[in-house]
Formats: C-alpha cells, structure tokens, sequence
C-alpha cells in the first residue's frame, strides 16, 4: 500500500520515551508531548546533523514541512528545558522503516526489519523481548506503508 504523506517516515523507535526533572514528582508536573515525527526531526537535524534537504527525502516530506516541525520540535524541547516539564514521546503520523528490540535478560538491543517478529534474543536465546515499534501501536503497517 502506499504510503499516504501525511505519514511520515521514522528510521526506528526511540529507546527512551520520558523525561523529567530530577528531584520532582513526576504526576505534579505538566506535560509535553514531542510527537515522533517532531522526534525524528530534532534526531536527524541535531544529532545526525543532517542538512534539512537530506533529512526532509529521510522523512519523505517536504524541506518546507520539515522546517516547519524541526522548528516546532525544538521549541518543545526548549520550554521542557526552561519550565521543568515532563516530556514524553509518542504518537504523530508516523511509521518506522525499522524496529529496534531489547533483551530484557542481557539488556542485548538489537535492530529487525518490520516484516517479521523476533521470538528469541541473538545473544542468549531468551525469549523476553520488549519489542519497541509495538510499544508504540507499529509493527505490520510499518512493513506495509514504508517502501524503501
Ligand atoms: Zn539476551
Ligand atoms: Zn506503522
């Protein structure tokens, strides 16, 4: 199926989804949602330190959007930063082009494509995996939307 543009394309899940600030009851605190295509954004501009064209085709959008959400992203970040909020990330029209999983035993984290579902870690062979795309509601329609 193809992909529709408004779904953006994220190379794989975060291994972190929340943030606070230390010292501080998590449920007194307001909080921000970074949606993982604003995610993506801030990792492929900021920390890959992609030029916003090449990370615009990554994500399959246009540089303009792309601008637009790196913008939109930061500024997030910033006011989580300056106001001590929480953040968490999650959601956004979003699939991954590859899903990452960790050995809850060997603490093993391994890359997998999407078109199919790890039973067993490489290292030790146990079967207690946290599969990451799925914590996020991906998996199959990653494999299925995402064309390489
Ligand atoms: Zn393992
Ligand atoms: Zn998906």
């Amino acid at each position: 199926m193809a992909r529709n543009p408004k779904e953006r394309v994220v190379s794989h899940p975060p291994l972190f989804t929340t943030f606070k600030p230390a010292g501080v009851i998590g449920d007194k605190l307001e909080t921000i949602v970074l949606e993982l295509d604003e995610y993506e954004a801030i990792r492929l501009a900021d920390h890959e330190g992609f030029e916003h064209e090449q990370a615009s085709e990554a994500m399959g959008i246009s540089r303009s959007t792309f601008t637009r959400l790196v913008e939109r992203a930061r500024k997030k970040v910033a006011s989580m930063l300056i106001t001590g909020s929480k953040l968490t990330i999650g959601g956004g029209s979003i699939h991954f082009k590859e899903n990452l999983y960790r050995c809850v035993e060997c603490r093993h984290i391994f890359k997998a494509s999407l078109h199919e579902e790890h039973e067993q870690c490489p290292l030790c062979h146990s079967s207690h995996l946290v599969n990451f795309a799925r914590g996020f509601g991906h998996g199959r329609c990653c494999h299925e939307r995402v064309q390489k």
